[in-house]
């Protein structure tokens, strides 16, 4: 008898409306969540059965599900709510948000097998060589090895496997591997304070179903400690967890901690993983065997059977922005998967966003407080610099206050840390004879200069040893040796500093000192950053000359003064966040000073030292400096007190954009309660070669802003060479 097709719907990791209509054979016993492959096009396509057909396509004419890939669980029911929930609210196809979540569909569609070798009998008249012996007598004392783990041993090439193999000497099986079983806790907890137990008995009182809490203390307090309190009781109620970090930058000392906590390491997700690795955590995570996953924002797309709890440490960090593809807040989806998974949730911040801070006023979030940094630690003493009254060379950035305390701590051999978050030796390089200015061919932005060596710090610069980098596309050139418009020769003046130029200054004021650049273009990879964050806790650098990487959340005892060479960057520019911001940031990178028991100073340089994100950070008045900000987001109707929304029109055509722009503009649907800003050209005006306008949506906290931009988005036609990007509430404004 032939066998029965049953329509269903089945959703796939494409572009493209909310999944697609498929029969689906009787024999193939698949559920709602369940993974399949289906033909689309001339293509097989991994997707997941997501519910009832649309009845759309006549059953007779539907394509059969080919494959029910049955080693993977199906994907929960509350993962799959949450992809629709997001799917509508970041105003992206399910599909792009189910992309997401099948990170590496190869994780399903081909298991991670091992290729393991053993040893056979040894053949007659094997030739010998050195590196054959080490190989065989490795092999020779255990079972079977992979090949990596032989060659790491023994120093043979793949060459010298692979001959052994085909002379009969070693013999390749392939094993695919099974979900590991979850490994015992074995705990070892810190001894928690007052303060901090009486943090971790609040969040305990119910840990039951959906709870947010925003876990605040100041950087320090041991906000780590109580978490771990919580995620204990997750692991042994047999639940899983997360535990977001802004940047892989903060996971090397978080996951030693925690291995020395529970005994067993947390299984790592972020965007340096080989794809064996993801693999193998991607089925890990589906089987339950990972209790623990850290990592970055995509962690929280995987498809955990049993979650139990989410944390989202340093929630107000600008990170947890995703700028392209599916534009989402991890911080937000982490509260929605919360919600649809009914577990709670943990934010922990030092300095909670405002959103955060309105949601607990609200009474939406509880709020537990840590007052004090643990073991009496002080927080550090803030100063300002005024730079108007500085008298050093306009080509020379360190103070003479920030000179003297930095030769006094040297001289105590402690460390010192120089702030200025722009990477690169100047911003912009001009040419003093005719004023040309390098720009990038293809963005609204100045070339970066970068310096191969750290040496050159007078006026005259050797830039022909230098590159000029864009950083919005990665565009480079060599720096060369005549100006391209006046075509004199080493005229050029390189503007404002970067990282490489304060090292430079550091160096040659203080030439005995060790100094160390962390900066996202120095370290590049995780193992590069470990060991660069090992070297600075170790005391094996004097100067540390950092960017943001360097702000959070790491622990440096022999820290003890912190220089901010541009106190002022970030609060020029259109971002309704700059206060807030630069406050943060500011506040953070000021908590990296004095954690050792030494006490911590800051110097701020400034050219505003009477604004009141200055004069909150020196004085130590930082509530009512929040309370002013919430005044005047208030007044002006924004976050977090209304909504936005912002439109990014992009097209290579200049004249189409902005036609486009303003078409779209003229169509907007009159609505008392919403306003439409623009359309305005953005201030990244061309990017990678792309003309861009934006437009902003602003509405009360109540409205249905995604159903207000459907109405209009709906009702315009846009040619099919504009891009219309909407990012729902938007973090960069360029
Ligand atoms: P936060 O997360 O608030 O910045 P941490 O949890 O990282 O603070 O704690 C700061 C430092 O103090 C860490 O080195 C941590 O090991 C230590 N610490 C905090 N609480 C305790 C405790 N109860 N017992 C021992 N050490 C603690
Ligand atoms: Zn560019």
């Amino acid at each position: 008898m032939p066998d029965r097709l049953n329509p269903v719907r089945v959703l796939l990791p494409v572009n493209a409306g909310l999944g697609f209509d498929y029969a689906l054979p009787d024999h193939i016993l698949a559920v709602p969540g369940s993974y399949v492959i289906v033909p689309l096009g001339k293509r097989s396509v991994l997707g997941v059965v997501w519910g009832e057909a649309s009845g759309e396509i006549p059953k007779e004419r539907l394509r059969p599900v080919t494959v029910l890939c049955p080693d993977i669980p199906p994907m929960p029911e509350a993962m799959r709510r949450f992809i629709d929930w997001m799917a509508h609210y970041t105003f992206s196809s399910p599909g792009n948000v189910l992309k997401l979540c099948l990170g590496v569909p190869k994780a399903i569609t081909s298991p991670p097998a091992e290729i393991r070798y053993q040893l056979l009998p040894l053949p007659e008249g094997l030739p010998m060589t050195p590196q054959r012996n080490r190989v065989m007598k490795l092999l020779k004392d255990t079972d079977s090895l992979i090949a990596s783990e032989i060659m790491e041993r023994t120093g043979a090439g793949k060459g010298v496997i692979d001959g052994l193999v085909s002379a009969g000497a070693l013999i390749k099986t392939t094993i695919t591997l099974a979900p590991t079983l979850p490994p015992p806790i074995c705990t070892s907890p810190a001894r928690l304070n007052t303060s901090q137990q009486q943090a971790a008995d609040a969040i305990r009182q119910d840990t039951n179903g959906f709870c947010v809490t925003l876990l605040e203390g100041v950087t320090g307090s041991g906000k780590t400690e109580v978490y771990f309190d919580t995620i204990e009781q997750t692991l042994c109620a047999d639940k899983q967890a997360i535990v977001l970090l802004p940047e892989i930058a903060l996971t090397s000392q978080w996951v030693e901690r925690f291995h020395r906590r529970f005994g067993f390491p947390p299984v790592l997700w972020h965007s340096s993983l080989s794809e064996a690795e993801r693999k193998r955590t991607w089925r890990a995570v589906a089987h339950g065997a990972a209790p623990l996953v850290v990592g970055a924002r995509s962690a929280l797309f995987l498809p955990f059977p049993a979650l139990g709890l989410i944390v989202v440490d340093e929630e107000h960090d600008g990170s947890y922005k995703q700028e392209d593809g599916v534009l989402y807040h991890a911080r937000d989806m982490a509260v929605a998967r919360g919600w649809h998974e009914d577990i709670p949730v943990i934010l922990a911040s030092a300095t909670p966003s405002l959103e955060t801070l309105a949601n607990a006023e609200r009474g939406k979030y509880r709020r537990v407080h840590l007052e004090a940094r643990y073991g009496g630690a002080s927080m550090p003493d803030i100063a300002l610099i005024d730079m108007r009254r500085e008298k050093i060379p306009s080509s020379e950035f360190l103070s003479t206050e920030l000179r003297e305390s930095l030769a006094a701590t040297l001289e105590r051999r402690e460390q010192a840390l120089l702030f200025l978050n722009r990477r690169g030796y100047a911003p912009l390089l001009l040419c003093r004879a005719c004023g040309y200015r390098f720009a990038c061919p293809s963005c609204t932005a100045w070339l970066v200069l970068h310096q191969k060596s750290d040496n050159t710090r007078n006026e005259q610069l050797a830039t022909h040893h230098s590159q000029l980098q864009c950083h919005h596309c990665g565009y480079t050139q060599r720096a060369p040796k005549a100006c391209p418009s006046c075509e004199a020769e080493d005229k050029f003046a390189a503007c404002g500093p970067g990282v490489e130029r304060i090292a430079a200054e550091a160096a040659s004021l203080f030439p005995s000192a060790r100094h160390m650049i962390l900066a996202s273009d120095t370290i590049k990879t995780p193992a590069q950053l470990h060991e660069s964050i090992e070297a600075i806790a170790a005391g094996r650098v004097d100067i540390v000359i950092g960017t943001q990487l360097m702000a959070k959340g790491h622990h440096f005892p022999g820290l003890s003064l912190i220089g901010v060479i541009d106190g002022d960057l970030g609060l020029s520019g259109g971002d309704p966040r700059a206060i807030e911001r630069t406050w943060q940031m500011l506040h953070q990178v000021s908590g990296r000073a004095g954690r050792g028991g030494i006490p911590g100073r800051v110097l701020i340089q400034t050219c505003q030292p009477e604004h009141p994100v200055m004069r909150a950070l020196a004085g130590g008045d930082n509530e009512r400096l929040l309370e002013l900000e919430l005044e005047s987001r208030k007044a002006g109707g924004l976050p977090p007190f209304g909504r936005l929304a912002a439109l990014i029109i992009e097209g290579r055509d200049e004249k189409m954009a902005e036609t486009v722009a303003r078409k779209l503009a003229a169509h907007a649907p009159r609505r008392e309660d919403v306003r439409v800003l623009g359309p305005a050209p953005a201030p990244l005006y061309r990017l990678r070669g792309w003309f861009r306008w934006r437009l902003l949506v602003m509405t009360p906290r109540q409205a249905d802003i995604q159903r207000y931009l459907r109405e209009w988005l709906d009702a315009v036609e846009m040619p099919r060479l504009i891009k219309c990007k909407v990012d729902i509430d938007p973090m960069s404004f360029m």
